[in-house]
């Protein structure tokens, strides 16, 4: 499919059955865009393409999986055609302190947010390049701007996608490509959700406290909304945006500025 502007793209967003990447998967179809989903629970996917025939489709794959990816990439292919816009959002966050951060942890937290968006990003580029077209807009986070503690596992995950976005984003930038990072506060999603339950299992604090205190990291004093995130990959993700390359944008009520 050509990338012109009247045919429809074709978008890949990983972690697209739930929270930010099902926002923005939604709000990628309501641009007329073709989406493709994935994620590891196959209900989940199904259950959010159904509602959108034609438009939606999902496949399962595990991002650590490079087998998985290439398969996976292959069904998107023959269902929409060459991958268009590529949405690298799955990721994890778990939390520990850094001694007790063990080996797997550190591995794991690696594994997901940042060799994920690596795979995946290798299985969508030569499509791109053959089309001298192609968006990749990783969904970094805040964490991958600056430091928090007991997170050291995953901001340094995080910093390794804002790297790799600015390091791609130069050696395609003459391509047609692309390639930037959202960076995300604190998000209304079950990654938030598991955040305020550990807080609450570790300090006792009530879930309405640890929720307010997640929310005063944010200078609007709330928490950011999926859709808030989806209409910034949205505005990437088209032609208007293609003097936008390498950035790393804060959706964060001004929490960060850089
Ligand atoms: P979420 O609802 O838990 O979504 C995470 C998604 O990633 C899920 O759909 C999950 O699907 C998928 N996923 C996790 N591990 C995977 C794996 N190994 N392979 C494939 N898919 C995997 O949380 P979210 O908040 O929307 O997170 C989306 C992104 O935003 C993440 O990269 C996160 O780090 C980032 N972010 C979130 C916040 C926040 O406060 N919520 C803030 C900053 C950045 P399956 O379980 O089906 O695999």
């Amino acid at each position: 499919m050509a990338a012109t502007d009247t045919a429809p793209r074709h978008a890949l967003v990983t972690g697209g059955g739930s929270g930010i990447g099902a926002a923005i998967a939604q709000a990628l179809v309501a641009a007329g865009m073709r989406v493709t989903i994935t994620g590891r629970r196959p209900e989940v996917l199904q259950a959010l393409a159904a509602r959108y025939p034609g438009q939606m489709q999902a496949v399962v794959a595990d991002v650590t999986d490079e087998a998985a990816i290439a398969q996976a990439f292959a069904r998107a292919k023959a269902g929409f055609g060459p991958v268009q816009v590529l949405v690298n959002n799955a990721g994890q966050a778990h939390s520990a302190p850094f001694l007790k951060t063990d080996a797997a942890l550190w591995q794991q937290m690696l594994s997901v947010n940042l060799t994920g968006t690596f795979l995946c990003t290798q299985a969508a580029l030569p499509d791109m390049l053959a089309a001298k077209w192609g968006r990749i807009i990783n969904v970094a986070s805040t964490a991958g701007l600056v430091g928090y503690a007991y997170v050291a596992a995953y901001v340094a995950a995080k910093h390794g996608v804002v790297g790799l976005t600015r390091a791609l984003a130069l050696e395609v930038a003459k391509k047609g490509i692309t390639v930037n990072a959202v960076c995300p506060g604190y998000t209304e999603t079950d990654i938030l959700r598991e955040s305020i339950a550990n807080v609450v299992a570790k300090t006792g604090r009530s879930v309405d406290e640890a929720r307010a205190e997640f929310a005063s990291g944010n200078p609007q004093g709330r928490i950011v909304q999926p859709e808030e995130v989806a209409d910034t990959v949205l505005w990437l993700s088209g032609t208007g945006a293609a003097s936008v390359t390498g950035q790393s944008i804060a959706v964060s009520g001004g929490e960060v500025m850089h």
